[in-house]
């Protein structure tokens, strides 16, 4: 969608097409089939084709051509594509990964199976207890929003195991995202992707007080500490508050 809008803005919306790939079967298929029909209604109202269940098996940039395994190809003038995803050798090495190639953990403190080692972020594999099909298990995205919970879960355990000192702190599978959907509007998702007896996350009708979030979040994110830093934390705490939204910083 800022792709989109980067040739809106440009004047050039009639003369570029933009197609999205994904071999998922729908956008955030862990949040569930409303927020995906959702999601995937915001990017055909800019005039993106959305291809779902499309996973790409092989670039050939001589020709610019794409081939899913499915067998479909596609011409393509400019790829953005995000390549393929794995655990670091290092962690496949050290014994933490299983069959999945991701690291095990126990869902609420991030611990491996192996003593006194943490995993978190996207190296992690958490099955989560909902379902929107009984015969579909889910996992938890893998998304830096969830990747910051559980480093400030993991830190605190870490602390307490130092200073010998009990330990409440879990990671509760509370999760939310700003949509940039370009022109300055965002829409925001957020809920429990631990809920059952599925997900339970709620999109918020598209406008600008999302995108001013998603702005000020990054602002806060990349402060260091100090003053500014608190100022806008708090801002977006207040914000948050407000539109009766948990957002943790
Ligand atoms: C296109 C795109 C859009 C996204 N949008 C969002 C979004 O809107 N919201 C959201 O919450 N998430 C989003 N994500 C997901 C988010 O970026 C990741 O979930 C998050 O960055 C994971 O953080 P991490 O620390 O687990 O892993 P990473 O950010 O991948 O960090 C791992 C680090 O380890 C380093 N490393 C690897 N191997 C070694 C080694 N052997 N030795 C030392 N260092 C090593 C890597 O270089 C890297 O810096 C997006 C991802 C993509 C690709």
């Amino acid at each position: 969608m800022l792709i989109a809008d980067y040739f809106r803005r440009r004047g050039l919306s009639g003369k570029v097409k933009i197609h999205l790939f994904t071999p998922e079967p729908q956008p955030m298929p862990v949040a569930g089939p409303q927020l995906g029909a959702a999601v995937r209604a915001m990017h055909e109202s800019r005039g993106i084709e959305f291809h779902p269940l499309h996973k790409l098996a092989a670039v050939e940039p001589g020709v610019r051509e794409l081939t899913f395994d499915n067998g479909q190809r596609f011409n393509y003038d400019l790829l953005v594509a995000v390549p393929p995803h794995r655990a670091p050798k290092a962690v496949v090495e050290a014994g933490l990964t299983n069959q999945t190639g991701w690291v095990p953990v126990d869902a609420h403190t991030l611990a491996t199976n192996q003593n006194a080692a943490y995993a978190i972020g996207d190296v992690t594999a958490i099955p989560i207890p909902g379902r929107w099909k009984p015969d579909v298990p889910l996992m938890l995205p893998k998304a830096g929003v969830f990747a910051h919970a559980q480093a400030e879960v993991v830190a605190q355990r870490i602390v307490a195991e130092i200073t010998g000192r009990p330990c409440q702190a879990m990671f509760c599978g509370d999760g939310y995202c700003m949509l940039e959907a370009g022109e300055d509007l965002a829409g925001f998702a957020f809920g429990n992707f631990f809920a059952e007896p599925a997900p339970n996350v709620q999109l918020r009708q598209i406008g600008k007080a999302w995108h001013v979030g998603k702005v000020l979040f990054e602002k806060w994110w990349l402060a260091p500490a100090g003053v500014r830093r608190s100022l806008i934390g708090w801002a977006v705490r207040t914000v948050g508050r407000l539109y009766g939204i948990p957002i943790t910083l």
